[in-house]
């Protein structure tokens, strides 16, 4: 990608090597509201520190800004144009409302547009000889809805009607919707996405119209989807105990502090990843809200960015100068792949 920033810290060895991801987007209106004016800035603080001190790394760092994150997938490209080859480990950081964790699982997701077409008609003087997109939209709405009782509990779906129709007195020959299709494995995603379309196939059928489906995709990627992201535990322990030495508490993630996705999950089926959520004082809110945004362009945000870039650059310290800390890292990336 031409527009992907990379720079590389040799040590004294260039091998092993850690990644550290410089993720940057925004929202639409809501500006930072995930943060990425922290994650950003946190991956390069992190490259300056690990810099100033190169001559003492047993191996190399490199830094990658990776775009789009917010449903563009840019990491997915970067993949695919193995950007990422002959890393060893991979990390980033991203601030949270809750307590920092080093084990927040992210579910497998993608996106499914549904094009809906009918035949048009005036709908008093000729109703009969016009067949409705929107009927065949709506009734597939109701029965994936229905489909919901039959899916496991952790697949999510969630739909929106992006065009359904222009005028009252014409039969609508047209219209759209849009699904996210969220579980915990890609292979259950693609199982949901599937008999989305046959149920949207079905009820267009039973109309006499027509439907045709698209997968989600973005400026980058072909055809984009997140998967399901890998852990590994040694990794998880040297964070955790980066993160103890700053004083900064650790939970274990539970279901109630919700999930989301992110194209790091799929980095981390590739290489040995850690994406940590550190916690960002000064709001109870989500990301993804203002109250977020505003928080993130605080002091606290000054003080998370020092906490962040002090855990990733210790943690690169531990990998790469540590006594077989590389080695547990590695070999536990192969047991979890059973
Ligand atoms: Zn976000």
């Amino acid at each position: 990608m031409t527009n992907t920033l990379q720079a590389h810290v040799p040590g004294h060895k260039s091998n092993p090597r850690v990644g550290i991801l410089s993720e940057y987007d925004a929202l639409p209106e809501i500006g930072h509201a995930c943060g990425h004016n922290l994650i950003g800035t946190s991956g390069v603080g992190a490259f300056l520190v690990l810099a100033a001190i190169a001559d003492e790394l047993d191996g190399s760092v490199a830094l990658y800004g990776t775009p789009g994150e917010e449903g563009g997938g840019g990491k997915v490209t970067m993949l695919e144009a193995d950007t990422f080859d002959g890393l060893d480990t991979v990390m980033m950081t991203h601030p949270i409302h809750a307590d920092s964790m080093v084990d927040t699982p992210f579910l497998a997701s993608t996106g499914l547009t549904l094009k809906f077409h009918g035949k048009p008609s005036h709908a008093a003087a000729a109703p009969e000889h016009g067949i409705n997109a929107v009927d065949a939209l709506v009734n597939t709405y109701v029965a994936v809805n229905g489909m919901r009782q039959r899916m496991p509990s952790d697949v999510n779906i969630c739909g929106i009607i992006r065009h359904g129709g222009t005028a009252g007195n014409v039969i609508p020959d047209y219209a759209e919707m849009f699904y996210v299709v969220r579980a915990d494995t890609w292979h259950k995603t693609q199982d949901a996405v599937d008999k989305i379309l046959q149920i949207a196939e079905g009820s267009s059928a039973a109309i006499g119209a027509t439907v045709e489906s698209e997968m989600m995709k973005s400026q980058y990627a072909k055809f984009q989807f997140y998967t399901e992201d890998k852990q590994n535990d040694a990794l998880k322990d040297v964070f955790r105990s980066n993160l103890d030495s700053l004083g900064i508490k650790v939970t274990p993630w539970n279901k109630n502090m919700g999930v989301g996705s992110t194209d790091f999950a799929n980095v981390s089926l590739e290489i040995p990843g850690m994406h940590l959520m550190l916690k960002l004082d000064g709001t109870d809110s989500p990301p993804h809200t203002r109250e977020f945004a505003e928080a993130a362009g605080s002091e606290n945000g000054r003080k998370w960015l020092r906490e962040a870039i002090l855990a990733m650059a210790y943690s690169t310290i531990d990998v790469l100068n540590g006594d077989q800390t590389l080695q547990r890292i590695q070999k536990d990336f192969v047991a979890a792949a059973d």
